[in-house]
């Protein structure tokens, strides 16, 4: 292609109008007119042109009277929730989710499945194909729009594969949009975990919706971030921006399975500190995560000494982080951060205010999540929503088209 530069045309800016306002009303509720123009910046003809579009489809409705600051009455509109989803599909490696949302990103219903360990990628994979058909099915008549699928990482946007997933093997040989795609007959929109939690933490936390560089670091069966520049997602040549659980926080440690050594996510995962307490415990069964999880939380002095080291380790990962990107927040997340969300950060923020340069430290606030524990499901729906809401001629009929089809 011999483009060097992005320039706009006139159906480009429609469309990003529509995906302003579509989102806007996401995040709102019910909403006037008036206040979307306002917040969107655009002219109340614009705003009042494009809703009536929406009206038309039937991704909007009107829901009556609102009453303003100033007494004054306007109509207030909604997305339409009782009609339309959004199926996200999570994909971890000891287990998948499939979820049915509404257009507000408001969970309907979730089913969870376990992976046995000795159960081959395609096999998970076809049983993963199975329950998100299955869903969709009992959902209707609601009209499911498309798929988010949130996959682990190191994920290749580019080519459509899960370049490395750690402790399994076969996924890079499945090329998981596509086979979805078939078997849904919708669209299907795949993203890395940690992305997906970044988008969720974005979108769903007012706190950060002016955030200008926000990463999301997931620390759960491996460890990566999501980092989002004014409201879009970093991806990179391969779309695998964000890996810093592959980035080394010691050059002479234990080899890791990317080919680097030393990796972080081998000293702060959740499969990490599992491993950790059964090295250090002995016990006659192995113990799982959850069991030491119970033990954590029970006040266990070898297990928390272990924690505090651990916390440290992912110190010194996020420290790495800020200098890289100076990101105005970090926001933890996912399994590890669950068990004792209050403790790990105050861990974190001790280690990174010793060893990160004074200014970005004082400019940088390191968060736990505050929205859904499965952000990972919420950000593969807000994936898919922002996909079909930026391009929404392709799924209803242009004005033109429907005039046509009346005059007919
Ligand atoms: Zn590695």
């Amino acid at each position: 292609m011999d483009r060097a530069a992005q320039g706009f045309n006139q159906s480009d800016i429609v469309n990003n109008n529509r995906l302003v306002l579509l989102q806007l009303l996401c995040r709102q509720g019910v909403c006037p007119r008036v206040k979307l123009a306002r917040q969107a910046g655009l002219k109340q003809s614009t705003v009042t042109n494009i809703t009536a579009e929406f009206i038309r489809w039937g991704l909007v409705q009107e829901t009556g009277f609102l009453t303003g600051s100033k007494g004054r009455r306007s109509i207030g509109i909604s997305l339409n929730n009782d009609d339309f989803g959004i199926l996200a599909v999570c994909l971890a490696r000891t287990w998948f989710t499939v979820t049915v949302f509404n257009l507000s990103v408001s969970p309907l219903e979730q089913r969870r499945f376990e992976i046995p360990g000795d159960q081959s990628a395609e096999e998970t994979f076809s049983l993963l194909c199975t329950a998100a058909e299955t869903i969709v099915k009992d959902h209707a008549p609601r009209r499911i729009l498309a798929c988010g699928m949130s996959v682990p990482g190191p994920y290749s946007f580019i080519n459509n594969r899960i370049a490395l997933m750690t402790g399994t093997t076969g996924w890079d040989a499945i090329p998981l949009r596509n086979v979805l795609r078939e078997r849904l007959g919708i669209p299907v929109f795949t993203e890395q975990d940690a992305n997906c939690g970044a988008l969720a933490q974005y979108w769903l936390n007012p706190d950060f919706y002016s955030t200008l560089l926000l990463a999301y670091v997931a620390v759960g069966q491996g460890v990566g971030a999501g980092i989002i520049d004014s409201g879009r997602l970093i991806r990179g040549g391969l779309g695998m921006t964000g890996e810093i659980g592959h980035s080394s926080i010691n050059f002479e440690g234990p080899p890791c399975t990317c080919g680097n050594r030393g990796c972080l996510e081998n000293y702060c995962s959740s499969t990490a500190f599992t491993r950790m307490v059964n090295e250090a415990l002995q016990p006659a069964v192995p113990l799982s995560f959850n069991d030491a999880a119970s033990l954590l939380r029970s006040g266990n002095e070898t297990v928390m000494a272990l924690f505090l080291t651990l916390c440290d380790r992912l110190g010194a990962g996020i420290v790495n982080l800020i200098n890289t990107f100076n990101p105005n927040v970090i926001i933890l997340g996912d399994e590890l951060t669950h068990v004792m969300p209050d403790l790990m950060l105050r861990q974190v923020r001790e280690y990174v205010s010793l060893h990160c340069i004074p200014e970005l430290k004082e400019n940088t606030r390191i968060e736990k999540s505050l929205v859904a524990k499965d952000s990972f499901a919420h950000g593969a729906a807000l994936t898919a929503l922002g996909e079909i809401f930026s391009h929404l001629t392709d799924y209803f009929a242009p004005p033109e088209e429907e005039e046509k089809e009346e005059r007919l």
